[in-house]
């Protein structure tokens, strides 16, 4: 490259652009002159006219003026605040587009990163066929013995299924109280109490807070001048029980009025049957959400829900999966992979509290869990109890710390035949990789919600002797650019 070579686009320059690929998190991306642009909000296959808003050395940034051809894949989205709200990115997108991007972005990722060929049904098919576009990072041939995904797991309709809620309650520009969203990436709130991918009872519930305060004079929480009392509406439903938690979060030692809170929330008029009413006493200038100490109102502090036949007890508190539909099949699907016969040991890393641990404990000897957040380690044994499960142990801290220690403690004989990992987006610190491998196990199961750190770590297990077997992907979050992954690996005979 010269030095002289000139950026293509200005800062404020308008101008037209195809938008020939997705990114990362769902924007458009298009190319001029080799010079790359990304456009929130524009699609695969739209002809649109932009305004360069921001730009580097090899790329820039674009807002979206004007949609001149349409993609094949736009659709209406079904919420009318999509565009400005921050949680969903792709619902301009027709959801078996939705779908295959996020195939081909874990494919590729394993390709690419991971160095393994595995390939989505469709593209191993047109590669066969020789009529792949040998674009991007799909080759003509294929490299290696292909592995062919499974079909990714799909939602029947990706509209309410989160079960958890958080409303932001506070005054809109004219002084009005208002419980909704935050507009993506402010703390501005967008009025919305009847989010498309919530469970439905939440808008009366919030709308009936709203009333109360209202009624009451109780004050929204104003974050810059840090006073006021309602910072926070948060709701859970467990999906399988019908059961419903409304917790306020407040920055008061105490909500004013509560019986009469109570009263009103009992009798919001949705269907489903109130089991927790709580206050979360939360008092510090922060972005925090949630403070440590919870008060009960009415009924228990807890609700309780099912995965499967494994039954949860969820506080406020508590980390709990908010699509249990497909956190059912992903585990399942976990399950299936891990294939555990009756006298193996588990180890379930990064275990939160015990999900995937309990699902493994119906079949296995044992199962041992490893979390670093001590309130999740307490859930995941009360949860083993709840279920009458005897055969877990559970160890809290890093798992790149807690199964390093536990191995030298064992004089290097410490085994597993079968081990999950479940971690963070960032991925597995090798050094607890590098342990995974000592301890043998005949087969991994890696659940991962980032492709990318998930073919980083699969690389790192296929270079130390394990080779991929199985890839299904899973649709946790429609609407969004997220895609969870099962990759399952087994030992090769040495
Ligand atoms: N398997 C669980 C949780 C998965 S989320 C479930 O499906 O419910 C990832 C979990 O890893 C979180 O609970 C997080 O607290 C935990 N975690 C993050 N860093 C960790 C580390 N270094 N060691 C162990 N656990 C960790």
């Amino acid at each position: 490259m010269s030095k002289e070579k000139k950026f293509v686009c200005e800062k404020n320059e308008e101008l037209e652009l195809d938008i020939t690929d997705l990114g990362s998190t769902g924007e458009g991306i298009g190319k001029i002159d080799g010079y790359t642009l990304f456009v929130k909000d524009a699609l695969i296959g739209d002809k649109v006219r932009v305004k360069v808003i921001k730009t580097k050395k090899n790329y820039g940034y674009a807002r979206l003026l004007e949609i001149i051809k349409p993609s094949e894949f736009r659709v209406e989205p079904e919420c009318p605040v999509a565009r400005q709200c921050g949680g969903c990115q792709l619902q301009h997108c027709s959801y078996e587009k939705q779908l295959s991007w996020k195939e081909e972005k874990v494919a590729n990722c394993l390709r690419r990163i991971g160095g393994v060929p595995v390939y989505t049904e469709e593209e191993y098919k047109k590669i066969v066929a020789g009529k792949s576009d040998g674009s991007k990072s799909v080759e003509n041939t294929l490299n290696g013995t292909p592995i062919i995904m499974e079909p990714i797991l799909r939602m029947d309709r990706p509209v309410h299924y989160r079960n958890k809620a958080q409303f932001p309650v506070g005054y809109d520009k004219d002084g009005n109280l208002v419980a909704g969203f935050y507009a993506g990436r402010t703390h501005s709130i967008i009025p919305q109490t009847d989010c498309l991918i919530q469970h439905e009872c939440n808008k009366q519930i919030v709308e009936t807070v709203l009333e109360f305060m209202k009624k009451y004079k109780v004050t929204a929480y104003d974050e810059k001048k840090n006073k006021g009392i309602v910072r926070h509406i948060l709701t859970r439903v467990g999906k399988t029980t019908g059961e419903v938690m409304v917790c306020l979060i407040i920055n008061a030692k105490k909500l004013p009025y509560p019986e009469e809170f109570v009263e009103m929330i009992r009798n919001c008029g949705i269907n489903l049957e109130i089991k927790s009413i709580t206050v979360n006493i939360n008092r510090e200038k922060t972005n925090v959400i949630l403070g440590e100490k919870i008060e009960t109102l009415y009924g228990h502090s807890y609700i309780e829900d099912y995965i499967g036949d494994i039954k949860y007890r969820i506080s406020p508190l508590s980390f709990y999966q908010v699509n249990p539909e497909q956190t059912k099949k992903l585990y399942q699907t976990a399950l299936e992979f891990a294939d555990i016969k009756e006298s193996e040991v588990v180890w379930d890393l990064y275990c939160g509290i015990g999900t995937i641990s309990l699902f493994m404990a119906q079949t296995a000897a044992k199962v041992c869990g490893v979390e670093i957040v001590p309130q999740a380690i307490e859930d995941a044994k009360q949860n083993a109890e709840l279920n009458h499960m005897t055969n877990t142990e559970f160890f809290v801290g890093a798992a790149e710390d807690v199964v390093p220690t536990q191995y030298e403690k064992s004089g290097g004989k410490l085994r597993a035949d079968v081990v999950t990992i479940d971690p963070p987006r960032k991925g597995c610190d090798e050094k607890l990789l590098e342990t995974v491998v000592k301890m043998a196990p005949s087969r991994i199961v890696y659940v991962s919600c980032d492709p990318g750190t998930l073919a980083r770590d699969v690389k790192v297990l296929v270079e130390r002797g394990y080779e991929v077997k199985r890839v299904r992907a899973c649709d946790m979050f429609g609407g969004s650019f997220h895609v969870e992954t099962v990759v399952g690996l087994q030992r090769k005979s040495m």
